[in-house]
């Protein structure tokens, strides 16, 4: 579903991904793991073009996301991204914010971009706070709507970007909550996150990477309990 082959960037001079590849089918969870500027948001942007690879291949269902002729709007509309900063507007409800994409983007109107609104945010449990706005919103209420936003879009993949790392430790567990319930409905997702234990329990496949490069990857088990690598085993144990 998702196949990511030997993907290598540069800024500049400095070379910030080397021949990464992992492959995920449709409905997995792959969590990316590594230490502070070893290329994870790289790559994950990558995949939705706010950042350009220069080498490699990256197939979303078929498509080369890579290829110049693609329409990186179409893109976008189908890989829903959540971020570490929630990038809300200050001036739009919860409602809002999460109807602005599907009725600027998709076309819908008024009406049914704020009903999609309510839905997904009953989906991520702020049915109560649809008319909130973010500065009355905790942290965690904050991340949730960021969440429904990119659900609103209806992505066929998710790309979260440590998005509990952030809040303060007691918010952390609302939104893990959330994503769990998104794993059980099947959704494919791409994550960077420090939360072992997430990705102990929901990982089909942990990827570590280090200094731009794809040191191991494996079932959650295997990379944290047998890794392979003595590097692997180091940064796991810096980061417990
Ligand atoms: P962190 O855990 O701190 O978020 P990361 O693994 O996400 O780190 P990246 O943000 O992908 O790492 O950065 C990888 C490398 O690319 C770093 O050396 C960083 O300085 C560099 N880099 C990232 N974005 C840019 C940019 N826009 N221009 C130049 N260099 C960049
Ligand atoms: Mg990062």
């Amino acid at each position: 579903f998702l196949r990511v082959a030997d993907v290598s960037k540069w800024y500049g001079d400095e070379q910030v991904l080397e021949d990464v590849s992992f492959e995920m089918d449709r409905g997995d969870v792959t969590v990316l793991i590594g230490p502070s500027g070893s290329g994870k948001s790289t790559m994950l942007r990558c995949v939705n073009r706010l950042a350009e690879a220069q080498e490699g291949s990256i197939l979303l269902d078929g498509e080369e996301v890579l290829s110049p002729d693609l329409d990186v709007d179409d893109l976008r509309r189908e890989v829903g991204m959540v971020f570490q900063g929630f990038n809300l507007f200050a001036h739009l409800s919860a409602r809002g914010n999460v109807a602005l994409g599907p009725r600027r983007v998709l076309g819908l109107s008024d009406a049914d971009a704020g009903e999609r609104a309510e839905e997904q945010l009953d989906r991520v449990g702020l049915a109560d706070q649809l008319d909130s706005y973010p500065a009355e919103l905790s942290g965690g209420q904050k991340q949730r709507v960021g969440i429904a936003r990119a659900l609103a879009m209806e992505p066929k993949l998710m790309l979260f970007d440590e998005p509990t790392s952030a809040l303060d430790p007691e918010l952390i567990g609302e939104v893990l909550e959330v994503m769990h319930g998104l794993v059980d409905e099947g959704m494919t997702m791409l994550v960077v996150t420090h939360e072992m234990s997430f990705a102990r329990e929901v990982a089909d496949e942990v990827v570590f990477l280090d200094e731009g490069r794809v040191v191991e990857r494996g079932p959650p088990d295997q990379l944290f309990e047998r890794p392979d690598e003595e590097r692997t085993g180091r940064f796991l144990e810096r980061i417990a």
